[in-house]
């Protein structure tokens, strides 16, 4: 049996080489991490922080949040990281960290929405046998007493914000919506929502159960058909900037 994440399944339908190279290959990138994904990995790390301390009681000060963020930021940090844009230097990049979350705390203090769990770790099989698994992460789970449904939180630190429609089929939150109704039960309510950090909006929405079947069933055939495939192609796209293979890439030859 093979497990499956939102990421991978996204890797495939975006490059079928850079799929092949990652997950088939396991190829080792030489190319260092991007500077977008460091800035993720390190308010994602300060937000998880702040609603641990936020569930065991303790509200940190925003002070305590922003040193948090800024000794990970330099612990984690090396000079090599890939700077796509020539514009910003890592110390925009790091301040953009910051005021992401000085917005985000100011906005959701003092964060009495019923946090249940941070980084939880979703394993689902998709299908009865079993012989499909989808694993992922939810940034944040909120059990909201008052609507009486389950939240999904999911932070995005990229400096596009995504349409509206996009996000009604999005994938990820949907397929852990579906892990969620697997524990909770089909008839809890669950809602997803989205925190665009870098535009200081959330947006949420929740997929009736007939459109999470119906998801349920594409992924099914997805994986189907990522199984049988044998041609792994590269497809040149703006997305080559961020990629850890493009220095062995045959389309960059
Ligand atoms: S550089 Fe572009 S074409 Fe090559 S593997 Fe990466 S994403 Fe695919």
């Amino acid at each position: 049996m093979v497990n499956y994440s939102h990421s991978k399944l996204e890797t495939f339908e975006n490059c079928r080489l850079r799929y092949k190279y990652r997950y088939i290959d396991k190829i080792i990138p030489e190319i260092p991490k991007s500077i977008e994904a460091h800035l993720g990995t390190m308010v994602h790390e300060a937000l998880e922080w702040l609603y641990k301390k936020v569930m065991s009681k303790q509200i940190p000060s925003i002070t305590d949040l922003i040193d948090f963020y800024s000794e990970k930021w330099c612990e984690n940090f090396a000079k090599d990281f890939l700077i796509v844009r020539k514009d910003m230097k890592a110390e925009d990049y790091f301040n953009r960290g910051v005021e992401f979350l000085v917005n985000y705390y100011l906005k959701h203090q003092p964060f009495t929405d019923n946090t249940i769990a941070t980084e939880e770790k979703i394993e689902m099989n998709l299908d009865e046998a079993g012989e499909k698994k989808l694993i992922g992460y939810i940034d944040r789970l909120v059990h909201n007493i008052e609507k009486n449904e389950i939240e999904i939180h999911d932070y995005k630190t990229s400096a596009s914000m995504q349409s509206k429609e996009k996000m009604e089929n999005s994938r990820q939150l949907a397929l852990y919506s579906l892990a969620m109704k697997q524990i909770f039960g089909k008839e809890k309510k669950i809602s997803m929502v989205w925190h665009f950090l870098a535009h200081d909006m959330k947006f949420s929405i929740s997929r009736t159960n007939e459109q999470l079947e119906s998801l349920r069933k594409e992924v099914i055939e997805l994986i189907n058909h990522i199984e049988q495939t044998k041609d792994f192609p590269a497809n040149k796209s703006r997305l080559c900037d961020w990629c850890e293979y493009r220095n062995i890439c045959e389309a960059w030859k």
